[in-house]
């Protein structure tokens, strides 16, 4: 298949730095702020769910986003028996997608307004979001006609909290794309969210059979992973819960039945003497607290060349001092709240024993009620002290010399993770050098290392990190028909 798409263009976004589209947001959002939204599974059967469950903010436990009905077990089944692969012309399927796509951006301020009340999404966060999502469901209908092979038959799509819409959106546009049955079960977290992108696509005109969402906790994967009907999983989110999923494929369904996963990451940055501090500060805050650090890609792990880290890492308190942490609805949060309870206690417990050992560098402030996390810089030796990934805007820096510089390339590579890198340096060498050594999805060349763009910069990791072949790119369709051809796995 050609490797260059036909032409089209990502979503043009919001502008929030001009006054009117700003008011306009506002105002359409402001129409969702204390609505509350029902959610249960949508499958072309009967349904059994399970009671409601009551959904409260993460920045406010008083803020009843909704109520979600589980699936049951046997809505699993339900589903399965219905599940109907999409037979129809490539042009009225790439039209759907199309449709959806502008359905998406019309329904933009309920889409922020559950992005802030459910995920914990600020406004900034939300726009990025929906952007991507809206650029993945045309993304994957511009590549229709590059596949030249039939649909595997069902797709289950998995997908994580932290990008609720973007990345549920997008497994869900390349499954159906290349013609299949989905069944979606969304992050136990964000339901609401994943029930409204699935009306909406219903609404675009995916018939029901074809596009099936079962919301609930892990025993509906569980489930949904061991059926030797399923013919495919697209998944997103731990290293652990992917090999969990592995192991249950591998016992119910055809050898060669694919499991494509994208996974966790120890991700590093490097920033040599060459590098120009005040961009490469910048682009440090952004890389580790943008999303209160629950991004996949967020860099866990700064190494500053030791000859400028005193007044490199002055400099970065300072900026750290500038970021606020609250309210994601506020305009002007820079970091909204850790997902759940759960996560706060852990990345609490963390930050605790690491000031216990006297290894926090700097610590901001964050209110006490809700679910948030101040931004915090630890000092580690190398990422080898880091024992796993810490999902919240938590900032490990390390200092390097310039003649370890192999030394530290090999230190990230022995994590075993490989999704993105930055570097910051002036020394096209250095850069090809490290380029060229790193194992590593996605590297950053004197820029931030989040926001992979759909089309532009596909995104996915090797070992650890995943399985390929990246998301937004031109390998991912093909994974999801019959045809996974060599260069179709990379
Ligand atoms: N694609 C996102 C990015 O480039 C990260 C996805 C994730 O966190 O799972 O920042």
């Amino acid at each position: 298949p050609a490797l260059f798409a036909p032409e089209r263009r990502n979503s043009r976004g919001w502008d929030l730095a001009h006054g009117p589209h700003l008011a306009r947001i506002e105002e359409a959002r402001a129409a969702h702020r204390t609505t509350h939204v029902n959610a249960a599974p949508l499958i072309a059967g009967p349904v059994r769910a399970e009671p409601g469950r009551p959904r409260h903010s993460p920045s406010d436990p008083k803020d009843l986003v909704g109520w979600v009905q589980d699936a049951s077990l046997r809505d699993v089944g339900t589903a399965l028996a219905h599940a109907r692969p999409w037979n129809i012309p490539e042009t009225r399927c790439a039209e759907i997608l199309r449709q959806a796509a502008d359905l998406y951006e019309v329904h933009f301020g309920e889409i922020f307004a559950l992005l802030a009340r459910e995920a914990g999404k600020t406004l900034p966060d939300a726009v990025g979001e929906l952007r991507e999502a809206v650029d993945f469901l045309r993304y994957y209908a511009s590549r229709i006609e590059t596949l030249d092979a039939p649909a595997r038959g069902i797709f289950v799509c998995i997908s994580p909290w932290n990008f609720p819409l973007a990345i549920f959106t997008g497994q869900i546009a390349a499954a159906l794309a290349a013609g299949n049955a989905v069944i979606a079960k969304p992050a136990e977290q964000t339901p609401l969210i994943a029930h409204l992108a699935v009306r909406l696509l219903h609404e675009a005109g995916v018939p029901p059979e074809c596009l099936q969402l079962l919301p609930g906790d892990g025993q509906i994967g569980a489930r949904l992973t061991s059926d030797p009907r399923v013919t495919g999983v697209a998944f997103t989110g731990s290293t652990e819960t992917a090999r969990l999923i592995q192991r249950a494929m591998a016992g119910t369904m055809a050898p060669g039945t694919p499991l494509i996963a994208e996974t966790g990451g120890l991700n590093a940055m490097i920033v040599d003497s060459t590098a120009l501090p005040e961009q490469a500060v910048r682009d440090v805050i952004a890389s580790a607290f943008q999303s209160a650090g629950q991004r996949c890609s967020a860099l866990r792990c700064l190494y500053v060349q030791e000859d400028i880290a005193p007044g490199f890492l002055e400099m970065l308190k300072g900026a750290m001092a500038e970021l606020r942490v609250g309210d994601p609805w506020a305009l002007s949060t820079d970091l909204g709240p850790l997902i759940d309870d759960e996560a706060h206690a852990a990345i609490a417990a963390y930050v605790a024993a690491a000031r216990g050992q006297g290894r926090v560098i700097w610590e901001g402030a964050a209110p006490r009620e809700g679910h948030f996390q101040a931004p915090v810089a630890i000092r580690v030796a190398g990422i080898e002290a880091i024992e796993r990934e810490v999902f919240g805007p938590v900032l490990h820096v390390a200092t390097f010399a310039g003649a370890d510089l192999d030394r530290v390339i090999a230190a990230i590579n022995a994590t075993g993770y490989g999704l993105t890198f930055g570097l910051h340096s002036r020394i096209d060498d250095r850069v090809q050098h490290l380029a060229d050594r790193l194992c590593v999805g996605n590297l950053y060349v004197n820029r931030n290392q989040i926001g992979a763009v759909v089309g532009s910069q596909p995104f996915g990791g090797e070992g650890l990190s995943g399985t390929g072949p990246k998301a937004g790119g031109p390998h991912y369709l093909p994974r999801f028909t019959e045809r996974a051809a060599p260069e179709a796995l990379s």
